[in-house]
């Protein structure tokens, strides 16, 4: 049995754990295998272990497994790193889901080029919960409007959030800009009923996940747990 098949099975009990710790619904929590640096063959190997959602960074390594994966069947693409505008294009015809929305020029040039023949392509704006001056992702104060120009765009569904919090942080702050996150969904859902189903939190990484799920994550977006451990980062986009 190959290792990345014992490496899911124990990141989906360590979820389904926490989902009965925090007494919500079984599979109300979905796992996002990250495979960004990751070959074909590794994705293959998790695919035969049950594994459908893939998340990548980096736009042209994604085409290049996507090309290399066609003949398998059933794989859910979902973009989950920083996008540049010129790059739109490509992102809204070949993905499932874009977790990392961050502004509104973004989300109207997937709207117009998420081609007609495909279901609306599901977004998470990505939201700078601390409000750090070096991270991506849009302020909390500038959501209200984003969720309500968006609300407008045709050919996206606008399903929730997704945050990165400072990993510096000690635990019990990451639980709080977990639980800010999931207050500020609740806000907007009842705030603009008409922009989406915002039914989504995608937060939650390999070493945090329990917290995330307890304070009602949707999306885990797990690497390392599933992979092993990164080789040494490269600077492709
Ligand atoms: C790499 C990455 C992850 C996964 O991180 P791990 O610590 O390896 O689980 C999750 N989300 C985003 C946006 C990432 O870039």
């Amino acid at each position: 049995m190959s290792s990345i098949a014992d490496n899911i099975g124990s990141v989906t009990r360590r979820i389904q754990k926490a989902t009965l710790q925090a007494g919500r619904a079984p599979g109300s929590v979905n796992l996002l295998a990250v495979s960004k640096t990751r070959s074909p063959e590794e994705l293959h190997a998790a695919v035969k272990a049950g594994q459908t959602a893939f998340g990548e960074n980096y736009l042209q390594e994604a085409l290049d497994k996507m090309q290399a994966l066609s003949s398998v069947n059933g794989i859910e693409w979902h973009f989950i790193g920083p996008i540049q505008s010129n790059k739109t294009r490509q992102i809204a015809e070949a993905f499932a889901w874009v977790h990392s929305v961050d502004r509104l020029k973004i989300a109207r040039r997937l709207s117009e080029q998420r081609p007609g023949e495909q279901p609306p392509l599901n977004i998470c704006l990505q939201v700078n919960v601390n409000n750090e001056a070096s991270k991506s992702g849009c302020r909390l104060e500038a959501l209200d409007e984003l969720v309500a120009a968006i609300g407008e765009l045709p050919n996206l569904r606008l399903r929730g959030l997704m945050a990165i919090p400072d990993p510096g942080q000690s635990e019990a702050d990451l639980r709080l800009s977990f639980r800010k996150l999931a207050s500020t969904l609740s806000t907007l859902r009842q705030n603009h009923p008409e922009s989406g189903p915002l039914d989504t939190l995608s937060m939650g990484m390999s070493g945090d996940l329990e917290t995330a799920i307890a304070e009602g994550s949707t999306w885990v977006r797990v690497g390392t747990a599933v992979f092993g451990d990164r080789p040494a980062k490269h600077s492709q986009s």
